[in-house]
């Protein structure tokens, strides 16, 4: 994986309006949108705003303000979404984790039961 910020990856032009997203939830520091391929009746992610690579690098150099926006982000996914009897959230993360958007997001998978994390 590059480690150098990819301004053209595909989150960065949702974020900057270049491509169109079924908008879900959006705040100062975050944008969350429905998957192109949903994989479970509720699949959303969520993006921060900033040019930030996998949820380590986000963690680590994220402001206070960016990481409150986004948490808060979460919480409101999960309350429109309605996914009260649980869900998932994952972070693929570089090589090992199968990232294929080299932006942070966040996956919401939900509305069903999902299953083991991993096959054993
Ligand atoms: P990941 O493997 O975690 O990087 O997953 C990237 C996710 O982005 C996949 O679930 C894709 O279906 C999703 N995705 C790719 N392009 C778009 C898009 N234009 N709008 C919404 N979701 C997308």
């Amino acid at each position: 994986m590059n480690f150098e910020y990819d301004d053209q990856n595909i989150f960065a032009r949702i974020l900057r309006g270049e491509i169109p997203n079924k908008t879900v939830f959006e705040n100062d520091h975050a944008l969350a949108f429905h998957d192109i391929e949903p994989q479970a009746p509720v699949h959303v992610l969520i993006v921060p705003k900033g040019p930030y690579m996998s949820f380590d690098h986000f963690a680590d150099a994220a402001s206070a303000d960016e990481q409150v926006g986004f948490m808060q982000a979460v919480a409101e996914v999960c309350r429109i979404t309605g996914v009260t009897d649980g869900f998932r959230a994952i972070a693929n993360t570089r090589t090992h984790g199968v990232q294929d958007v080299p932006h942070f997001h966040l996956h919401i998978l939900g509305g069903t039961q999902l299953g083991r994390m991993l096959p054993k």
